[in-house]
C-alpha cells in the first residue's frame, strides 16, 4: 500500500467508479412532476388556436394540482393520481371521459399506478363504468392483495369500496365517435392520441407513476394494451425512476419499456436520459413500434423522449414554473 503507484491506481479506480455511477447524483429539485397527454401524429397544423389553448390550459391545470400537493409535502402517489384524474375528467384526452371507442362502439378503459417506495402496484383493465380508472387502480393497490383486476370484477371491487361509477354513455363524445366512423370507413386503425400519464418525485424522495387510457381507437373489444401492465406502461422504483408510457401498446408490452428503462439504470448505471433514449429512440423503432414516455428520477432529472410526430407533455419542479410542450415542440 505504501507504493505510490498502487495508491494512484486505487484513486483512478474510485474516480472511474464515481463517473459511471447510476446517474447524475446532483439533486435537481426537491420535488417534481412530469405528465403526458398522449403521443401520436399530432402536429400544430392539425389544431385550431382554440384547441391549442385548451390543451395548454388542461395540462397546466393538471400540473398545478400536482405541484400544490407536492409543495405542501403530499406524496408522489397523491400528485400522480390528482393530475391524472383532472385529465380523465377532461374530454380532450383519451382517458376517462374522452376515451376512444372499441370496434364494437363501446369504451373500455385501462389504468395503472405504482409506488416506487414499496414496489406496490395496482391496475384495472377493460372497465366500462368507472369515472376515474386511476383511482380504482390505486384502490386495487391499497385495498386488495392483487395487482390487476379486469372488467366486471374490477367494477364490482370498486363498487364495494364506494368508487364513483357512471352510465356507459358518460364516455360517449362526438369527437371520438366520429374518429371511429372515419377509421371504420378507411378500415384502418390509427389516431389514438390522448392517453394520459404522470410521474412524480416528492419531498421524501419517493417516486410514483400512473397511466390511464381508453386504449386504441377501433381496438378489438377485450383487447388490453400496455397502460395497465406494470413494467410496460407504468413503472416506479425509488432506486431508479418513475415512468409512464404512451404509444402503440403491443410494442410497449413486448419490450417491457418502462421496466427496461429502470433496469438499464439499475444494472448498467445509465443516467435517466440515456436509458430512456436507448429504449424509446432505438429499441422501440427497431421492433417496429412507436410512441413516447415521460419519466423522472430520484434526483428530479426529467426525460420525455418520443418517436411520433408529437407528444403533449409538461413538467413542474420545485421552482413552480409550469412548462407545457405540445406537438413535436422542443
Ligand atoms: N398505449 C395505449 C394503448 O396501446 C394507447 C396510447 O398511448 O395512445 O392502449
Amino acid at each position: 500500500m505504501r507504493n505510490p503507484l498502487i495508491l494512484l491506481i486505487i484513486f483512478v479506480c474510485i474516480l472511474i467508479t464515481g463517473c459511471t455511477a447510476i446517474d447524475d447524483p446532483q439533486q435537481q429539485t426537491e420535488f417534481g412532476l412530469v405528465i403526458h397527454g398522449g403521443a401520436g401524429g399530432i402536429t400544430r397544423d392539425g389544431f385550431t388556436p382554440e384547441q391549442d389553448a385548451a390543451y395548454r390550459e388542461a395540462l397546466s391545470v393538471a400540473l398545478q394540482a400536482g405541484y400544490d400537493i407536492l409543495k405542501n409535502g403530499g406524496s408522489s402517489l397523491d400528485a400522480v393520481e390528482a393530475a391524472i384524474r383532472i385529465m380523465e375528467d377532461d374530454s380532450l384526452f383519451n382517458a376517462g371521459r374522452g376515451a376512444v371507442f372499441t370496434s364494437e362502439g363501446t369504451n373500455e378503459l385501462d389504468a395503472s399506478i405504482m409506488d416506487g417506495s414499496t414496489l406496490n402496484a395496482g391496475a384495472v383493465a377493460g372497465v366500462k363504468r368507472i369515472k376515474n380508472p386511476i383511482t380504482l387502480a390505486r384502490l386495487v393497490m391499497e385495498e386488495s392483495h392483487h395487482v390487476m383486476f379486469a372488467r366486471e370484477g374490477a367494477e364490482a371491487f370498486g363498487e364495494q369500496h364506494g368508487i364513483e361509477t357512471v352510465p356507459e354513455d358518460y364516455f360517449f363524445t362526438e369527437r371520438r365517435w366520429r374518429t371511429l366512423q372515419r377509421i371504420r370507413e378507411r378500415e384502418a386503425a390509427s389516431d389514438n392520441g390522448g392517453t394520459v400519464g404522470a410521474a412524480a418525485l416528492d419531498k421524501n424522495g419517493n417516486l410514483a407513476a400512473g397511466t390511464s387510457t381508453g386504449g386504441r381507437s377501433n381496438k378489438r373489444f377485450g383487447r388490453i394494451g400496455d397502460s395497465p401492465v406494470i413494467g410496460a406502461g407504468t413503472y416506479a422504483n425509488n432506486n431508479t425512476c418513475a415512468v409512464s408510457a404512451t404509444g402503440y401498446g403491443e410494442y410497449f408490452i413486448r419490450l417491457a419499456v418502462s421496466f427496461d428503462i429502470s433496469a438499464l439504470m439499475e444494472y448498467k448505471g445509465m443516467a435517466l436520459q440515456e436509458a430512456a433514449d436507448r429504449v424509446v429512440m432505438e429499441k422501440l423503432p427497431e421492433l417496429g413500434g412507436h410512441g413516447g414516455i415521460i419519466a423522472i428520477d430520484r434526483y428530479g432529472n426529467i426525460a420525455m423522449p418520443f418517436t411520433t410526430a408529437g407528444m403533449h407533455r409538461g413538467y413542474v419542479l420545485d421552482d413552480g414554473e409550469i412548462v407545457v410542450k405540445l406537438y413535436g415542440d422542443e
